[in-house]
Parts: structure tokens; C-alpha cells; sequence
């Protein structure tokens, strides 16, 4: 699905935050990219979700040079291709978790009507269909989370890339987000899932693993 090859990304200032990166990742895998503060989890996600090019090297999606394509047609690619989760929600204030899932589909061409029955599904399928009309204050971390998570799913992505999905919440909640990772990755998604939590990334079928910019070993189990 993407493909790393010999990958870097330095920033002006001289600092190489990924150092030729070469792996892969494979339809229907649920890896984590695992390793400390500083070591280009987040620079690794960037560049796997198109967000960023890299310096050097060449990424490859589904086949696809993403040297070759404009900005404007990656963005279409991430918008088909890709769902985002970040640690931190990034949902919007004031707007019903309804209406922040439907309009994750804006840029799918789906008319209203159609966009809110599709967040309204997805919303039942995170476990929120009993809080469709609450706004994000209203909501509990853990909920907040599985919001944003059914806005990155509600379009079908088969790509979804989690960057730190429980760094903010409580234990619990924290384990309710895996468990629903692991069963859209059991439904046919292929995720990826950054952390600096050992435990959350041993508990994954695969662990890239991450330091000082390179991969210390691609699959080690
Ligand atoms: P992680 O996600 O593992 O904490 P990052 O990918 O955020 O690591 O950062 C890797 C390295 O790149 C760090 O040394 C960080 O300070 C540096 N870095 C990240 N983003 C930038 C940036 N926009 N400009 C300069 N340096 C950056």
C-alpha cells in the first residue's frame, strides 16, 4: 500500500529528522511505528500520509510516485485514500459530533442528507449513536476520540493513520480506542498507529521501530 524508499526529511537548521527509510506497509496490516520523543514517529506519519515530501528518496502509494503528483492531486489522493487521528481530536468546537463527522465527507461531492446518514452510521458503529447531537465539550475524551475516529472512517479510507490516539486520555478510554482500531483493522482497514507506548505497541501484531530517525528493525515478530 506504501512504500518507503530510502526515505529522509531534514528541516532547515540541519536537522534530520528521518534518516533513508526504507519499509513497507501492506494492505490489511495494523502496525505500530513505536519509539521515543524526537525519534520521526511524527515525520514518519507526515510523509506515509502525504502530508509532507521528503527530502530524498521516493514514497510510493498504492504504486504511485508521489514525486509525480501535484499538491492538489494528493490531496485528492488523501481525501479518497486516507483518515487521519490525531492525539489531541482536532474536532471542531460548538458542532455536534454529527455534523463533525458529516463534514469530514465535504470533500467527498455527497450531498448533505447523504453525508449525515453516513456519519450518523458510523457514529452507531464507534458507539455513539446515542450521542449524535453533543458537541465536543459535552463529550468525554474517550468519546471525543471515537468522533474523530469515525470522521476519518466515515468515507470508507482504506488507510487509516492514528498519531498518538490515546496519548490524551485515561486508561480505559484508552484501551476502548485500541479495541476500536483493532476491530476496523478486523473489518478490512489497514491502520497505523504511532506511539511512545511500549505496552500499546507491543500489543500489535507488527512494530516499526523507531530512533534517531532510522528504523532499528522493520518486523520483529
Ligand atoms: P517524534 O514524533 O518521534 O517525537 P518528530 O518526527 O516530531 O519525532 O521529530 C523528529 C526530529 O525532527 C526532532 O529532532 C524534532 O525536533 C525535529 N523536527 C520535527 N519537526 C520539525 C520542524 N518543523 N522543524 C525543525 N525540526 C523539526
Amino acid at each position: 500500500m506504501i512504500e518507503l524508499n530510502e526515505v529522509s526529511r531534514s528541516y532547515p537548521g540541519g536537522v534530520t529528522a528521518l534518516d533513508r527509510v526504507t519499509t513497507r506497509i501492506e494492505h490489511g496490516e495494523l502496525t505500530a511505528i513505536v519509539g521515543p520523543s524526537g525519534s520521526g514517529k511524527s515525520t514518519m506519519l507526515h510523509i506515509l500520509g502525504t502530508l509532507d515530501r521528503p527530502t530524498a528518496g521516493t514514497v510510493l502509494v498504492d504504486g504511485h510516485d508521489v514525486a509525480g503528483l501535484s499538491d492538489r492531486q494528493l490531496s485528492a489522493l488523501r481525501a479518497s485514500r486516507i483518515g487521519f487521528v490525531f492525539q489531541q481530536f482536532h474536532l471542531a468546537a460548538g458542532t455536534s459530533a454529527l455534523d463533525n463527522v458529516a463534514d469530514g465527507l465535504l470533500y467527498q461531492g455527497i450531498r448533505r442528507a447523504e453525508r449525515r446518514r453516513r456519519a450518523a452510521q458510523t457514529l452507531e458503529r464507534v458507539g455513539l449513536g446515542h450521542r449524535l447531537r453533543h458537541a465536543p465539550h459535552e463529550l468525554s475524551g474517550g468519546e471525543r476520540q471515537r468522533v474523530a475516529i469515525a470522521r476519518a472512517v466515515a468515507g470508507d479510507p482504506p488507510l487509516l493513520l492514528a498519531d498518538e490516539p490515546t496519548g490524551a486520555l485515561d486508561s480505559r478510554s484508552g484501551d476502548e480506542v485500541m479495541e476500536l482500531l483493532r476491530n476496523l483493522h478486523a473489518g478490512g482497514t489497514t491502520v497505523v498507529v504511532i506511539t511512545h507506548d511500549r505496552e500499546i505497541a507491543a500489543s500489535l501484531p507488527r512494530q516499526i521501530r523507531m530512533k534517531d530517525g532510522q528504523i532499528l528493525d522493520g518486523r520483529i515478530r
